[in-house]
């Protein structure tokens, strides 16, 4: 019998999930995973629902991967609203939370990873240099246990679904990859977890970031072509609000290579720092 927690099922072990998920396929149910690490927003729901319109049974993990963060990243002050996240998913009509411990999923001598090369060397791999190889290899493990027919993530980690497309890709998992759009609080601020680390004047200062990413689009569809003036108008924009940029660029949107020129469509893509928080946006160019 699995654990109810907040009206939902929750399974602690990958024996626990892979025993329920064959037992949902033998019913003739498909599957949909949403991988998550918690603190659970409206952003994620969407997920789900993309999830839901894909599968009978929808499954979300729920684990704050130490794999995936840096040192001196924000591992330990990440929120666990465990509870509360349960009765989110049991609202949305989540069918299993699987929520393993750090013990679980890496027993002592594991030792294995997987690692997509090229797609995660720059941007966000740059200044998180182990970090992909810690979330394809969690969502391996995941994609492997749950058997889902489809697993959905969000473009708000633009660089981590091409990495996941493209491990599934090259490693012939049979579980499809889906993007979802990035959802938005209705200021346009991107929804996430870490804006819960913002406080009132920097929330405020962050709008800065979709507000310039829509004025590039604004921008490209006016005819602009020159990549570089929209990277320092971009760039400029944000450091003049008070962020710290990260990274700010115009990449080809499978290869993530930077463009040199706009001939094509194009995903202009930042992580900029504001207070504590490091906060990722992007958003396409149409030429
Ligand atoms: P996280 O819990 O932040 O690791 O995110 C779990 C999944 O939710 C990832 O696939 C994220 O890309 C996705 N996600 C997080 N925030 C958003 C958002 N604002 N819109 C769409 N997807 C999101």
């Amino acid at each position: 019998m699995l654990e109810r927690i907040g009206g939902v099922a929750v399974a602690r072990t990958p024996a626990q999930v892979r025993a329920w998920s064959q037992e949902v396929r033998a019913a003739g149910k498909r599957i949909a995973l949403v991988p998550t690490m918690g603190a659970l927003h409206a952003g994620h729901m969407t997920l789900v629902d993309t999830a839901r319109a894909h599968a009978e049974a929808v499954i979300v993990s729920i684990f704050v991967n130490p794999m995936q963060f840096g040192p001196k990243e924000d591992f330990s002050a990440y929120p666990r609203p465990f509870a509360d996240d349960c009765a989110r998913c049991a609202h949305q009509g989540v069918d299993l939370v699987y929520a393993p411990t750090p013990e679980t999923m890496y027993p002592r001598g594991f030792q294995s990873h997987v690692e997509v090369e090229q797609l995660t060397q720059g941007l966000c791999g740059a200044a998180r240099p182990a970090h992909f190889r810690g979330v394809t290899t969690v969502v391996l493990k995941l994609l492997n246990i749950a058997l889902a027919d489809v697993a959905v993530f969000g473009e708000k980690d633009y660089q981590q679904l091409q990495a996941l497309k493209r491990m599934a890709l090259d490693l012939d998992h049979p579980t499809r990859i889906l993007g979802a759009p990035i959802a938005r609080e209705p200021d346009g601020l991107a929804m996430s977890s870490r804006n819960v680390y913002l406080t009132a004047d920097e929330r405020q200062a962050a709008l800065v970031i979709v507000r310039s990413l829509r004025a590039a689009q604004a921008q490209v569809r006016a005819g602009e072509r020159d990549v570089p003036q929209l990277i320092a108008t971009l760039a400029a924009a944000m450091t003049k609000a008070g962020g710290r940029v990260d990274y700010a660029q115009i990449v080809d949107p499978q290869s993530l290579q930077p463009l040199e020129t706009l001939d094509r469509p194009a995903r202009v893509i930042v992580a900029t720092w504001f207070g504590r928080a490091r906060l990722l946006d992007n958003m396409d160019l149409l030429p």
